[in-house]
């Protein structure tokens, strides 16, 4: 027998035969435009590889992505790499001049867009010389005017593609998707993973979302990611419900009303999405009035640390909440927070701050926390210092980009730039980003505690610390509040004297509480709508 009969490699495509072994009459939904069931997704991702293949993509070629959550996106997850090629998820929600420098320094050679990113494609067209034709993806058929060279309109040219394509067995070290993380600093950094990677954390995180009191999902489950799928591949788990069959209900573009529509009609069962999100559901009229009720939704909150606040207003709301910690570079699970047995047989008060950490380490998954030397600090729930990790789905380096890739791995350690604390039963904290860390008075400060701690006053439905330069103390925390009720927003001195308590019980010190608390209608987002800490700290200074 080949070595490949014996040892047969990792691919994406058994990916999608096991979904449709599992659950072939499952739908796949897309907002209320469209349902297919899994034998159909099948069958369409069979055509797409004909279509890409009869446009001349190649094996090892980049072919890039503009959409909001569509069954064409998730057909875009299985059909790119299947046929070898790399699937670009381009976000979307970069400044144009950042899109650019992605898709260029992918060399993206084939694009499928959104008939709405055609006008924000075009003027970039002439920079981008290796692009040989553009795929229109329309949600309702009518003329298009444009400059690009278009190639036609994703349905009409499925429609005329044969439903069986022969897909190539391959090296499962194959690169299978690429895409950029936000940068806060510098020009956006590509990171990618190979067919082996993305199938192992596919059944490390299908182990992780079956875990005792997760519970999130399985094949009988209905399963809407509100994640973008530029984002990490909306952290992978559209590839982990395709693997079990479950039911998916993708929200194209995120409105509030369209989200909660789908929720209701579809019955989903579970989805993830960052923090400041599950804050615009929560805060939506339909919800927060109680006309609509979404008991038994289930939320994977990720990306930013979970305010106890918000979970507790959520949970009031019959939504159970649930964390997990990762970030681009590691595909993105390294922790989900399974509680230990004890605490998951208490009620929600006991369990609430657990479900606020960041969770112990899932499968495969070698994670420390160390101090400036790199040994390991105690696990005592205490010691703060650097997270590192290994795992077989890091990104190896960051694409094309030498010095920078030095820095994330050194010592055969992916350095996150994180700070954390890790206790005795292994589950770890995040405290911080570094670069977020507030440095008062020789005092190490964490933004995060401090927003969880200020997250828990009535009337506050949102809220960042972030450091500002001070010339006595070196910086001083200062925080922006979002007040629930604008007409009643909660005062400065009742929320320092909230604070006051967790110093009297020996929390935090008195150092930690803000003078400055600036009330706003809005806290400034990244692309991916988390706190966007530099643009706080500049607007401060
Ligand atoms: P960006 O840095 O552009 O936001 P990522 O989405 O990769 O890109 O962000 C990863 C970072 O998000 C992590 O390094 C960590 O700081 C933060 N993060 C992710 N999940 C959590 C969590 N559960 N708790 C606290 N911070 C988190």
């Amino acid at each position: 027998a080949t070595p490949s009969a014996v040892n047969p490699p990792l691919l994406i495509g058994d990916i999608l035969k096991s979904g449709v072994r599992m659950a072939g009459d499952n739908p796949i939904v897309y907002r209320d435009l469209s349902r297919h069931s899994y034998s159909e997704f099948q069958a369409r991702v069979h055509q797409l590889a004909h279509l890409l293949t009869r446009q001349g993509v190649q094996a090892g070629d980049v072919v890039a992505v503009l959409d909001w959550d569509s069954h064409r996106y998730l057909e875009c997850f299985f059909a790119i790499p299947m046929i070898g090629a790399v699937l670009h998820t381009v976000n979307v929600r970069l400044a144009p001049e950042q899109i650019l420098y992605t898709m260029d320094h992918a060399e993206d050679v084939f694009v499928l867009s959104h008939q709405e990113f055609l006008p924000l494609l075009e003027p970039l067209a002439e920079k981008l010389p290796h692009i040989k034709g553009y795929l229109l993806c329309q949600d309702t058929p009518e003329e298009v005017k444009t400059s690009l060279p278009l190639v036609g309109e994703y349905e009409s040219l499925l429609a005329e593609q044969p439903q069986h394509y022969d897909f190539p067995t391959f090296d499962e070290n194959a690169v299978a998707t690429l895409f950029y993380t936000t940068g806060t600093t510098g020009n956006p950094k590509g990171v990618f993973f190979t067919h082996r990677q993305l199938v192992l954390h596919t059944l490390g995180e299908a182990n992780i979302l079956q875990a005792p009191g997760f519970d999130l999902l399985s094949r009988d489950k209905v399963y809407m990611p509100i994640t973008p799928m530029f984002h990490v591949h909306a952290w992978g788990i559209p590839y982990t419900a395709t693997l079990m069959g479950c039911t998916q209900v993708y929200p194209g573009r995120y409105e509030p009303e369209m989200l909660v529509k789908l929720l209701v009609k579809e019955k989903v069962d579970f989805s993830h999405c960052v923090p400041t999100l599950l804050n615009m559901v929560v805060a939506a009229e339909a919800i927060s009035s109680g006309k609509v009720k979404l008991e038994g939704w289930k939320v994977l909150v990720g990306g930013s640390a979970l305010p106890q606040g918000l979970a507790k207003k959520a949970w009031g709301l019959g939504i159970d909440t649930r964390t997990a910690y990762g970030m681009s570079e590691t595909c993105p699970l390294l922790t989900a927070a399974v509680l230990p047995k004890d605490i998951n047989d208490a009620d929600f008060d006991t369990q609430l701050p657990w479900r606020c950490k960041t969770g112990v380490a899932v499968p495969f998954v070698d994670l420390q926390v160390v101090d400036e030397s790199g040994q390991p600090l105690p696990q005592d729930g205490e010691s703060v210092g650097e997270v590192r990790v290994r795992a077989p789905w890091l990104t190896q380096a960051y694409y094309k980009e030498e010095a920078r890739s030095e820095e994330l791995w050194q010592d055969g350690w992916l350095h996150t730039g994180d700070v954390a604390t890790i206790d005795d039963r292994g589950f770890l904290q995040i405290r911080d980003r570094i670069k977020d860390v507030i440095k008062t008075g020789g005092e190490w400060l964490s933004s995060l505690e401090l927003e969880n701690l200020i997250s828990q006053f009535p009337g506050i439905a949102e809220v960042a610390v972030v450091g500002v330069a001070d010339a006595q103390w070196g910086e001083r925390p200062a925080a922006l509040v979002v007040a629930t009720d604008p007409s009643n927003p909660p005062e400065t001195p009742a929320i320092q004297a909230h604070l006051q308590k967790f110093v009297d019980q020996g929390k935090i010190n008195k150092w930690a509480i803000p003078e400055k608390i600036l009330l706003v209608d809005e806290i400034p987002k990244t692309s991916v709508g988390k706190l966007n800490k530099k643009v706080i700290r500049q607007e401060l200074a």
